[in-house]
């Protein structure tokens, strides 16, 4: 069983040799008797074959041994180095040379900066950048360059982000940027164990989880839609968004009808990517979405997330480790952190 992904999409991801899976699960195949990184290059065997583990403890717990083409067995180490790297620059008042670090990690300079940046989207230095106009405090980012940026990191736009995301984040053009016109949102509240929830959905999905009781919030954001109370057309869409929230280590498949700049689906798609009851800082989310120093416009981007908990802006913090803002409270931050990570 595996905890931060379902198995569907743990073969898939495994079938298309996603990098950004090694580290998060481990793929036996039991004919051969190893176990694979989901990236390794080498032919898929059936998938009746094959079964997956949380990480290479529990696959050797079942006598499998490491691939020796892909050496699963190095991902916890480089996962572990470039974590290590992180707090350090994220620790020290200057930013530590790129030969300090991979000293520090046991690697040699040239293949950390591979690993680190394969993980990061981003060079220690750049990353170090960042960090460093987060604690200056520094509005860096515009949001036309800010765009300019994630096109440049490699993404082709709103859809090919769409295709990335593998929970069907968005789905649809552009009525968002006209505030919604043309387009009816249902609502209604439901309750959960963090308080009422607001669920609001088009057609395509919801398009709105909020903490709160009352719709206003949904004509600030859509002051040109259509908005009307639902009557039980949305119990079942509410029910699952319940089951969600309660259990925001549980994957779901509920379908999310989202828009924002380009830069802001980057950020939230990283959100959607740290596992539960794990955290990261601005910084890394500013990095990870291909803009290292925009680290405020990270924040920023959390802030405006339409959809509470699903995209988990509650896993962000600042880099010294406080928890930065939160739209619910921070108080709802902590809860929701303290139950994935198990306390209560
Ligand atoms: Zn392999």
């Amino acid at each position: 069983m595996l905890a931060s992904i379902d198995e569907e999409k743990a073969w898939s991801a495994s079938m298309a040799r996603d990098r950004s899976y090694d580290g998060r699960f481990v793929i036996g195949v039991l004919t051969t008797g190893i176990y694979c990184r989901p990236s390794c290059p080498a032919r898929r065997p059936k998938r009746e074959n094959v079964r997956f583990f949380n990480d290479n403890d529990a696959a050797e717990a079942d006598g499998l041994r490491p691939c020796k083409r892909c050496k699963p067995d190095e991902v916890a180490r480089d996962t572990e180095a470039i974590e290590t790297a992180v707090r350090m620059i994220e620790a020290a008042e200057e930013a530590p040379k790129l030969d300090r670090l991979a000293e520090a990690v046991g690697y040699s300079p040239f293949h950390f900066q591979r690993i680190f940046k394969r993980a990061m989207g981003v060079t220690p230095a750049a990353y170090a950048r960042g960090v460093r106009a987060e604690r200056a405090g520094r509005a860096l980012n515009e949001e036309d360059s800010v765009t300019a940026a994630i096109y440049e990191a490699g993404y082709s736009g709103p859809a090919r982000f769409y295709e990335d995301s593998g929970k069907r984040l968005g789905m649809t053009p552009s009525a968002w940027r006209k505030g919604g016109k043309g387009v009816t949102i249902r609502w209604t509240t439901a309750k959960t164990q963090f308080g009422i929830l607001l669920v609001a959905a088009t057609d395509r999905g919801i398009c709105r989880l909020a903490f709160d009781s009352k719709p206003a919030i949904l004509h600030e954001t859509f002051p040109n839609a259509t908005i009307e109370r639902a009557g039980d057309a949305l119990d079942e869409l509410a029910e699952r968004a319940v089951a969600a929230v309660d259990n925001p280590a549980r994957p779901h498949d509920l379908p999310l009808d989202v828009q924002g700049t380009a830069f802001q689906e980057a950020v939230w798609q990283q959100l959607t990517r740290i596992p539960p009851g794990e955290t990261l800082s601005y910084a890394a989310l500013a990095a990870k979405a291909g803009r290292p120093k925009a680290v405020r416009a990270a924040g920023t981007a959390c802030g405006a997330n339409p959809i509470a908990v699903l995209i988990p802006c509650h896993r962000a913090k600042r880099s010294d480790g406080s928890l930065g803002g939160y739209a619910w409270g921070l108080e709802m931050k902590e809860k929701l952190l303290a139950k994935e990570a198990g306390r209560r």
